[in-house]
């Protein structure tokens, strides 16, 4: 039996059960939250401030979506819940404008609110300061909030573990949906109670959300690149709102998970795309498992959004208090090595068991890369090249075609560019 370093008490899964105690052993005790280099965090974002995906990736993106319509009841699964996402995205905008309803009584907030999102039906929820250091460029001056409310909502588990599957793609998207909902109910619990508040949509995030939810409390980065949670390890989908509450910031905590995936490795060694790293690397004054995005966003294009870290994830499936239970009595990670927690289908390729990947054509990995602008340059340059230099009409004419279409795109209204990886750091 291991030693038990510390304990970790957070609430029950829903509303109302008892709170439920996590062991970490003490082998696996290293920072609350995620080891940081402040004065680097704080260096990137003045001179290297973040940009959306959207744009500096916005070439593979649109690839990437023309592959994924080739699959037809995807394509309407996708268009149906675009339409309604969107009505939620503005919704949540509005928020930004409305006044309180009600005179704040000055006493603290804190438990009210959690409550009521508990009793909505977030899984996890806690506070801190909004961290401008992680917004994108782009958005820029879109909250003027103080506070950031950060929420978890669970993925149901049965069609999650069928991943990667249609019926986890409605699953995956309906939670989107569900939480923004939800997080609008919230809203309105906030104003009637007295403040301000900006309902920010997953898909309008102003920057990668998981280092909020870390410094709040609600889990760890895992090796995957999701937000770690207690009971449903990364099976959830985030989301902020903004507020000018009077409440009590939370503080990171060490679930131990950081360490725990340099043991685990179970989703490193699952990727169909070899896209997860073993080791962690110190990046932009973090130090995390940095996803290979072009390893990574070839599988999800043509897999149904693969999403196979997140099943065979152990947290997910057992819950972090169980894991580590296991752990601190058997030195072992519960479920390695079983067909049922690492084994998956692709579909016209079909199972792979554990030890088994998928093999893939040279070319699979081949995708456009960079902005829409930049890569209509670079296919030209291209071209011209392998024609001796030689630029025919039909070449300046297929770029000015790539040209418009990207600079169409990059005025359009983003509401209708929602940021799928606006999980990911
Ligand atoms: S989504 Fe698929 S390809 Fe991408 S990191 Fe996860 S398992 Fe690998
Ligand atoms: S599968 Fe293992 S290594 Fe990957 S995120 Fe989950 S706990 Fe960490």
């Amino acid at each position: 039996m291991l030693k038990i370093g510390h304990e970790v008490v957070r609430p029950g899964k829903t509303y109302g059960e008892p709170d439920v105690t996590i062991p970490v052993p003490e082998e696996l005790e290293t920072v609350p939250g995620i080891p940081m280099n402040k004065r680097e965090v704080d260096w990137y974002a003045r001179e290297y401030p973040l940009e959306t995906m959207n744009t500096s990736e916005r070439a593979s993106r649109d690839w990437a979506n023309l592959l994924r319509d080739q699959h037809a009841e995807m394509r309407e699964i996708r268009k149906e819940h675009d339409k309604l996402n969107r009505n939620l995205i503005i919704a949540g905008r509005m928020t930004a404008e409305i006044e309180p309803t009600a005179e704040p009584s000055g006493d603290d907030v804190t438990q009210e609110i959690k409550n009521k999102a508990r009793q909505l039906g977030f899984l996890e929820v806690g506070f801190t300061e909004y961290d401008v250091r992680y917004e994108y460029t782009a958005k820029r001056g879109f909250t003027a909030l103080p506070t950031a409310i950060c929420m978890a909502y669970e993925q149901d588990f049965e069609p999650t573990q069928t991943i990667p599957s249609v019926d986890a793609e409605i699953v995956h998207s309906s939670t989107y949906r569900t939480q923004a909902a939800a997080a609008l109910e919230l809203g309105d619990y906030i104003r009637s109670i007295g403040y301000r508040c900006h309902v920010i949509h997953s898909g309008d995030a102003t920057g990668p959300m998981i280092p909020m939810h870390v410094a709040a409390g609600l889990g760890q980065l895992g090796a995957c690149g999701y937000l770690l949670t207690p009971h449903a390890g990364p099976r959830n989908r985030i989301i902020i709102i903004t507020t000018d509450a009077n409440v009590t910031y939370d503080k990171p905590v060490d679930y131990g998970i950081h360490a725990f995936c340099q043991v685990c490795q179970v989703c490193v060694n699952r990727c169909p795309g070899r896209a997860l790293m073993r080791d962690k690397v110190w990046w932009r004054g973090l130090e995390k498992h940095k996803l290979y995005f072009k390893r990574c966003r070839p599988v999800m294009a043509r897999y149904l959004g693969c999403g196979i870290c997140m099943k065979v994830c152990p947290i997910q499936k057992y819950g972090l208090k169980n894991v580590l239970e296991h752990y601190a009595e058997t030195g072992q990670v519960l479920g390695k090595g079983t067909h049922d927690l690492e084994g998956y289908e692709l579909e016209g390729k079909g199972y792979f068991g554990p030890g088994e990947l998928p093999v893939f054509d040279r070319n699979f990995f081949d995708m456009p890369r960079g902005s829409s602008d930049q890569w209509a340059f670079d296919s030209f340059k291209e071209k011209a090249r392998a024609a001796g230099g030689v630029v025919s009409d039909e070449m300046l004419s297929d770029l000015k075609e790539q040209l418009t279409d990207a600079m169409r795109l990059g005025t359009a209204d983003v509401v209708a560019m929602m940021d799928q990886d606006a999980d990911y750091i």
